[in-house]
This record gives structure tokens, C-alpha cells and sequence, in this order.
């Protein structure tokens, strides 16, 4: 392979998320140092977590519990539609505190809260004051966060593609062939996996694949430095935005029922 297509192939960042709950999610250390941890705060391992994972040069984003349609209780500091702004501030504040090396953050759950544009104005505009970019989980098709991100100023990204919506090792493997295509075609794509056992395993037997076609694993924070942060702040003044090159806009994965109200 030429240098030129080396260059060509495009950037994966790589999140895994719900860290902090078992001792057993420690085995996602494992993973090459590029691959960015979503900690859940106020569990048994985040502050530890959090601490590993700066020793190991890792970037750590808060993984924010947020409500959902389903009802399902998504952890400790949720933030619920029924919050004024003001709590919601104190719940992203608190959060932040436990796992104070945060450079970003994504939605656990959420596919409630993300839909609705007052807690989403007073999450992102949390996130201006503090600095940290968004990453939409994309829990729901119809998530509003990403543009109230834009809106607010707030370098942001949507996960592309989930590498384990099942552990069948087949479906994730082609869940990892779409994170490639798509990082080949737009240059840039995030795929988000959990610490379940047989992902982690299939993580590290697949992402040496990633190099052989050409394709780097960045931290999330990579996608908002150098030009990808200029391009984005093009994108994000541009009206209308050009939807030809819109990384937005890169088709999403299959709804799948399992994540539709998470
Ligand atoms: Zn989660």
C-alpha cells in the first residue's frame, strides 16, 4: 500500500462505553491506549477507572445516564425530563467531579432526554462553559442533541455504528466491516462497543485490522483537532450546510430494536 492511500483510508475512534459498574469491565485495559473509555459516574470503578486510565495516556469521557422511553432506571446522576435546568446543571456538575478527566461526554440511554430541547440547551451549554465536546450515543433516530450541540457551539460527533448490539460474533463482525467502510468513504467514523467478555475479545483480535487497510484508531478528541476541528467549525457556521460532505449525514446503522429506547 502507497503512503497516499495510507492517508486516504480514513480515522476510526473507538468508544467503549457503561465502564465503572464490575470489576470484570477491567479487562477493557487491555485495548490499545487510543480506544476511549465512557465512564459511568457514581459507580464502584469510576474513580479508579478514571485514574487507570490517565496513567495509561487513555481519554476518558463521562457517560452520562440519561432517561429513556422504556422506563429503564439508567444509573446514578440521571438527568430526567421532570428536572428544572438548574438540577440538571448540579447532575452534570457532580458527574464531572467523580470523574474529573473528562474531555467529553455521551448519552447512557437517553432516548427520552434527547429528543427534548430544553435539558439538551442546558446540557450543551454546560458543556461550552466547561470545554467538552458531545458525542451523540444515538439511542434514538429521533435525538435532537447533536444540532442543539451545533447550536450551542459545542464541538460535537454521533456514534456511527454499535459493534455489539448482539454478541453473536458474525453480526458483530459485520458491524466492524460497516465502521471500516464508513471510515473509508466520509474518512472519519465512531463506532461505541461495552465490555462484555466476547467484545472485548473480538476488539482485540479485530483492531489490528483496522492498520492493515490503512486505517488509523484515534481518541475521540482527534476528530475535533487540526482540520477535522476546522472542517467542523465550517460545517457548523455554513447555512445550509453542504450536504454533500456532511459527516452528519453518514447513513446510520439499521434501526435496531434493542437500542430504540434505551
Ligand atoms: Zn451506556
Amino acid at each position: 500500500m502507497t503512503l497516499a492511500n495510507v492517508c486516504q483510508a480514513g480515522e476510526v475512534a473507538l468508544i467503549i462505553d457503561d465502564m465503572g459498574n464490575t470489576r470484570a469491565d477491567e479487562k477493557a485495559f487491555n485495548l490499545p491506549a487510543q480506544v476511549t473509555f465512557a465512564i459511568l459516574p457514581h459507580t464502584p470503578y469510576s474513580k479508579e477507572f478514571s485514574q487507570r486510565s490517565d496513567i495509561q495516556g487513555r481519554e476518558v469521557m463521562l457517560h452520562m445516564p440519561m432517561e429513556s422511553l422504556a422506563g429503564t432506571y439508567p444509573g446514578p446522576g440521571t438527568i430526567t425530563s421532570s428536572m428544572v435546568p438548574q438540577l440538571i446543571t448540579q447532575k452534570l456538575q457532580s458527574a464531572l467531579t467523580d470523574i474529573p478527566n473528562a474531555v467529553g461526554i455521551n448519552n447512557h440511554m437517553g432516548s427520552k432526554l434527547t429528543q427534548l430541547t430544553l435539558p439538551m440547551e442546558t446540557t450543551m451549554s454546560f458543556l461550552k462553559q466547561h470545554g467538552l465536546y458531545f458525542v451523540d450515543s444515538r439511542t434514538t433516530r429521533y435525538s435532537r442533541a447533536e444540532k442543539i450541540a451545533h447550536e450551542n457551539g459545542v464541538v460535537s460527533w454521533h456514534r456511527n455504528v454499535f459493534i455489539d448490539h448482539t454478541l453473536n460474533e458474525s453480526d458483530m463482525q459485520r458491524q466492524f466491516d460497516r465502521l471500516m467502510r464508513i471510515a473509508q468513504r466520509y474518512k472519519r467514523a465512531v463506532g461505541i462497543g461495552h465490555p462484555h467478555p466476547k467484545t472485548l475479545r473480538f476488539l482485540q483480535q479485530r483492531l489490528p485490522l483496522l492498520e492493515r487497510a490503512g486505517i488509523k484508531l484515534i481518541p475521540v478528541s482527534d476528530l475535533f483537532s487540526g482540520k477535522a476541528a476546522s472542517y467542523l467549525l465550517a460545517k457548523q457556521k455554513d447555512s445550509p450546510q453542504p450536504s454533500s460532505i456532511s459527516v452528519s449525514q453518514v447513513p446510520e446503522p439499521g434501526a435496531i430494536s434493542t437500542t430504540g429506547t434505551q
